[in-house]
């Protein structure tokens, strides 16, 4: 069954901080806790999380996750018009490796370290050039589908030798850009796994 983009994102919220509250995850959510009971109920179902009185909910840490949607980091991209100058400051302030770049939520292009590396050793004015100048561009961009399998992305990462792949889902003939799968994903799954024997 797949999840919502809703039921993830409460997923994401109690595995990074069981055990929380109903209030307080409706709280992060900007929704009311009513609102969020069907999707609760549904979790628990799935066997995915379980709650106890007056502590809240718990993530169900012994199932493992089988689907990149599961895992992924938020999106945090940049817009095409994005100058090179400003792609560098914001991969500085949220902490990233790889950008991906977006027109209207579609997937257009992704640059790496090296790529901004490489443009502010030969590029004269960065504060003007735009990131649609120095990209790799659809159609050369590795990606994955929100319901493929960990397994299958991470694969994607070793055979193309690449840090990070955007996680896309299909709307309506077009493909959004839902998040990020990284190595650091991969590290922090492996080391799950390794601290649970
Ligand atoms: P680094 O440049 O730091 O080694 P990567 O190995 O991820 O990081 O990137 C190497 C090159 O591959 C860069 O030019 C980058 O634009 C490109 N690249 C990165 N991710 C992807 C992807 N998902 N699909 C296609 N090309 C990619």
């Amino acid at each position: 069954m797949n999840l919502s983009e809703r039921q993830e994102k409460i997923l994401k919220i109690i595995k990074e901080n069981s055990p929380i509250s109903g209030d307080e995850i409706a709280e992060k959510l900007d929704l009311t806790r009513s609102a969020l009971r069907t999707d609760f109920s549904i979790l628990k179902k799935l066997d995915l999380i379980h709650s106890k009185t007056k502590k809240g909910y718990y993530f169900n840490f012994k199932c493992t996750p089988k689907k990149v949607s599961e895992v992924m980091s938020d999106r945090n991209s940049l817009d095409l018009n994005t100058s090179v100058y400003d792609a560098i400051l914001h991969l500085f302030n949220h902490d990233l490796g790889t950008l991906i770049v977006e027109d209207n939520n579609c997937l257009v292009g992704i640059i790496s370290r090296k790529d901004l590396l490489k443009s502010s050793l030969v590029g004269k004015n960065l504060e003007k050039m735009p990131v649609s100048m120095i990209m790799t561009r659809m159609p050369n961009i590795i990606y994955c589908l929100e319901d493929e399998t960990i397994l299958e992305a991470t694969k994607k990462l070793i055979e193309h030798e690449i840090d990070s792949l955007p996680i896309l889902r299909k709307e309506n003939e077009k493909l959004i850009v839902v998040g990020r799968f990284t190595k650091t994903n991969v590290t922090k799954l492996y080391f799950e796994k390794l601290n649970k024997l």
